[in-house]
């Protein structure tokens, strides 16, 4: 097996071998860009490395040593030479990038005998010094797992000693003092000198990239982002080019189009004097690429011009590194560019625009859950909030919480439900898990490349980075902006779209929808076939809905409406009713309130169709709790003292005890309701038919579909067919109009998909209640697996994801698809719908789209996500029409 491959050797398709830098490292050569050379190590190495448990695979070092030779004779270098050496950089890079969650190692090769050469060579012993410290640092960090930290304080200390503040100013003598110390340190902790031999410096820092495939940060990522744990990591090994050798030397990342906005413009940021790491660690912050035409013109217009190239190769915005090495550009990197939702459609809209791509390609550019964060939410124009600072706008949306320092705390607060913010003075991978549970960042150093900015970006959560005027304190746990102190605890707003940071909470409001999100999500809505509704239970949901393109209803839940507090002592009254009289009485102002209800909701959505479900869950959810009927009447009892009250009690509580279940969710509801307390649907039936009635009179168009839940047989549903149809025929007769509707039934059990093709024969449609579809199919509780054994699940890999949030294909969907069959059996051209949560996640509708569904139903703000889920699995999986 060949392991190792030559920039020349590879190209962009080669992404799942050489990882993603390592591709585009070899396409960049080949198109003639000034890319250091050098060689990528494959990722199936990697793999062989774990699956040899923990072993440089065999052959490989013998590759790398005859690419080493290509490599020296390419680069007219000699690797370990006391004249002219060889200096490499070792990177990680994965298939699906990872920033910054895995080792680099840069400057390798320095020794006592190669480093007076670079000296020599360089005419600047100055810039040896600094390259050989930062490399012992490096080494000895990533591949020995000495704390940086130790290194960090030599450094602190040399530059007391020397009375100055910043790297720079060190003297040589100064340097070379901390490289000397810094030698005796690795020598304390390791018990060992640092290694002299250059070969073995470069075998122990390729081990080191493998290894950090597996580290904690790197892990957290993956499981965030989904990233199959599996892949292993690409370790490329390239000629080093100094950003650090004076003031015509420099480091810089530059996005070919604003990342935060998707404006056509170069973007990004540099520091001159500078290796790499130091742009994007945030340490020193570094000035925009637009300066850079200033101060090196020429390399300012070569840089725009290769970046001008790659994007029109890549088609897509690049995210590049470059280096400037005594007045030469090298580019180190491009891949395509992380970017916001915003800036995501934008630039899909405008490659489309300038002939780069095609809509089609467009729709699939964006990805759907991305979507979300553009419907964030904003602070409130009307508000008018006591700004405490101005920080770089690093990730909009706007966001409100309690002020902590440290990433464990806010993960650990985020976990159970607190907002909070993080504030650090900057962000490193390490803080990964805290950024993921916090409501937004905030940090006082780092440019808009920084990590916090890139991972916040990329999660879609509000970040302001680089405010300077905030001064943490971490040994007093709080900050400082002139003289107002605010300390842990305290609540903050952080506005990432304008780069505020606010004292106090602020009202935040909904977005407006950008002229590029209409334009992406109408073209979308051209090539889907998947109607796409929305679940609301409120004329103001409905309204909502229809805003975001929902092209009707597809689930009222109709129980949410017997919550409210002036109707449960209707509905109390109702289910406690001993006789049918006395639960019809109890029914009629219950049934006018309905009425109201569903005018609202119907008129909300003149001309599109609503699908009502009738009451679903056991009717003790509206009861009071038995454990505190308990308490009270047993409280009462003994004291004795109010014995009519007592009375009432214990009447409520026998009554309770008689609906009592012990298992509800399996127990007396869905259309059991409605067969053995028949009054409770009839109710609901006229006051649908009576509401939709008035809006036909009234010259609306009303298209009320009525639903039945829990639905296991035909039995079942033909005797409520026919009464939804005696009670249709009698409200339509009584107010002298006629309107269309329909009368199916849910099928979220596995017995109503197995037996669609008989229940088909009453029901109009079918929708599937997949949250019901899937506890009773896994035999999971859907209120308690996901609290428990379902993380540990996810974890061990047991499953891959959870199935309440993304379908289970082959389980619950092969129910679907039998149900679909059966029924369209019975019934050709049976219209078929999905209600449950799935009908938002993107997964889900793609499945549903290839099983051949005609609609998905989902909560409002999911309705866009649907919407371009739906385009991309038709664009991926055309129908045959
Ligand atoms: C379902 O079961 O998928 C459904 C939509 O109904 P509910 O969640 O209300 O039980
Ligand atoms: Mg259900």
């Amino acid at each position: 097996m060949k392991y190792v491959y030559l920039f020349h050797e590879g190209n962009a398709q080669m992404k799942s071998l050489l990882g993603g830098k390592g591709a585009n490292l070899a396409e960049m050569t080949n198109i003639g860009l000034p890319v250091p050379y050098g060689m990528t190590i494959s990722t199936d190495a990697c793999r062989d490395y774990y699956a040899h448990g923990g072993k440089l695979p065999e052959g490989l070092v013998e590759e790398v040593m005859d690419s080493l030779a290509r490599v020296e004779e390419k680069v007219g270098k000699r690797f370990g030479d006391a004249e002219n050496p060889l200096l490499l950089s070792v990177r990680s890079g994965a298939v699906f990038s990872m920033p910054g969650m895995m080792d680099t190692i840069l400057n390798l090769g320095l020794n006592a005998v190669t480093f007076p050469a670079l000296a020599r060579l360089t005419n600047n012993r100055w810039f040896a010094c600094d390259t050989y410290r930062r490399f012992i640092q490096m080494f000895s960090d990533v591949v020995m797992e000495i704390p940086k930290e130790k290194f960090e304080e030599i450094l602190q200390e040399q530059k007391a000693a020397q009375g100055v503040t910043l790297d720079q100013e060190l003297s040589v003598e100064s340097l070379e003092n901390v490289i000397a110390r810094s030698k005796e340190l690795y020598r304390r902790e390791i018990g060992k000198d640092f290694p002299e031999d250059v070969h073995e410096q470069l075998l122990l820092s390729i081990e080191a990239v493998f290894r950090s495939w597996n580290n904690h940060r790197a892990i957290v990522y993956r499981t965030i982002n989904k990233i199959d744990h599996n892949l292993g990591t690409a370790v490329n090994i390239q000629s080093m080019a100094f950003g650090n050798m004076g003031n015509d030397s420099g480091s810089g990342v530059a996005f070919t189009r604003n990342p935060s906005t998707g404006e056509n413009r170069l973007y990004g940021e540099y520091l001159v004097n500078a290796q790499g790491e130091d742009v994007v660690a945030g340490v020193r912050t570094p000035n925009p690429i637009a300066h850079l035409a200033e101060e090196m013109p020429d390399i300012y217009n070569q840089f725009r011009d290769i970046a001008e190239k790659l994007e029109k190769h890549y088609r897509d915005m690049q995210d590049i590194e470059l280096t400037i090495e005594h007045g030469k550009l090298y580019i180190l990197q491009t891949r395509n560019g992380k970017r916001t939702a915003q800036a995501a459609l934008k630039i899909a809209c405008d490659m489309v625009e300038e002939g780069l791509i095609t809509r089609s390609e467009a729709i699939m550019r964006i990805d759907p859950e991305h979507l979300a964060n553009v419907l964030h939410r904003q602070i409130d124009s009307s508000a008018s909030p006591h700004v405490l600072a101005t920080g770089l706008a690093a990730s909009p949306g706007a966001a409100f919480g309690s002020v902590v320092f440290d990433a464990d705390e806010a993960e650990h607060l985020g976990r159970i439900g607190a907002k909070v913010i993080l504030v650090r003075v900057e962000t490193t991978p390490d803080d990964i898990h805290g950024i993921v549970q916090a409501q937004g960042i905030l940090t006082s150093r780092g440019g808009m490349t920084s990590h916090a900015a890139v991972v916040t970006r990329g999660m879609g959560k509000p970040c302001v980075c680089g405010c300077e005027s905030v001064k943490v304190d971490y040994g007093q746990q709080c900050f400082s902006v002139g003289d107002t102190v605010v300390k842990k605890g305290d609540l903050i707003s952080i506005d990432g779209t304008t780069g505020r940071v606010i004292l106090g909470a602020v009202p935040l409001k909904d977005p407006e929808l950008s002229h590029e999100y209409q334009t992406i999500l109408g073209w979308a809505d051209e090539v889907r076939d998947l109607q796409v509704r929305a679940n609301a239970d409120t004329p103001e949901d409905a309204e909502k809905s229809r805003r975001f393109g929902a092209e009707g209803i597809g689930l009222t839940r109709t129980e949410h409406m017997f919550m409210a507090q002036e109707r449960l002592p209707y509905v109390q009254k109702m289910i406690l009713a001993e006789t049918t009289e006395e639960r019809s009485a109890a029914l009629l102002p219950l049934q006018i309130m309905q009425e109201n209800d569903f005018y609202g909701i119907l008129k909300a959505m003149n001309g599109l169709p609503v699908c009502i479900r009738l009451l679903d869950p056991p009717l003790h959810e509206f009861l009071p709790s038995l454990e505190k009927l308990l308490v009270e009447t047993t409280e009462l009892r003994v004291r004795g003292d109010n014995p009519e009250l007592l009375q009432e009690k214990e009447h409520l509580l026998a009554q309770v005890q008689k609906l009592h279940e012990v298992n509800p969710m399996l127990g007396h509801r869905g259309c059991r309701l409605g067969i053995t307390y028949p009054e409770v649907y009839e109710m609901q039936m006229y006051a649908i038919f009576n509401a939709a009635s008035r809006l036909a009179r009234d010259g609306y168009t009303p298209l009320p579909e009525i639903e039945i839940p829990l639905t296991i047989s035909l039995a079942e549903m033909a005797i409520l067919k026919e009464r939804c149809d005696r009670i249709a025929r009698e409200c339509m007769a009584l107010h002298k109009v006629e309107f269309p509707y329909l009368c199916g039934s849910m099928i979220e059990l596995p017995r109503a998909a197995l037996l669609a093709g008989e229940i088909a024969e009453a029901a109009e449609f079918f929708s599937f209640g997949t949250n019901d579809l899937t506890q009773t199919c896994f035999g999971f509780s859907r209120d308690d697996a996901e609290g428990k054994f379902l993380p540990i699940y996810i974890n061990q890999h047991i499953m891959k994801d959870n199935p309440f949030a993304v379908l289970d294909r082959k389980g619950v969907g092969r129910l679907m698809e039998i149900a679909i069959e059966e029924g369209r059996k019975t019934r050709p051209g049976l219209m078929i719908g999905i209600c449950g949560e799935h009908g938002g996640d993107p997964s889900s509708v793609e499945f549903c789209h290839q099983i051949g569904l005609d609609l998905v139903s989902c909560s409002p703000y999911r309705i866009p996500i649907a919407r371009l889920a739906a385009a991309q699995a038709a664009l991926k999986y055309p129908r045959n029409k």
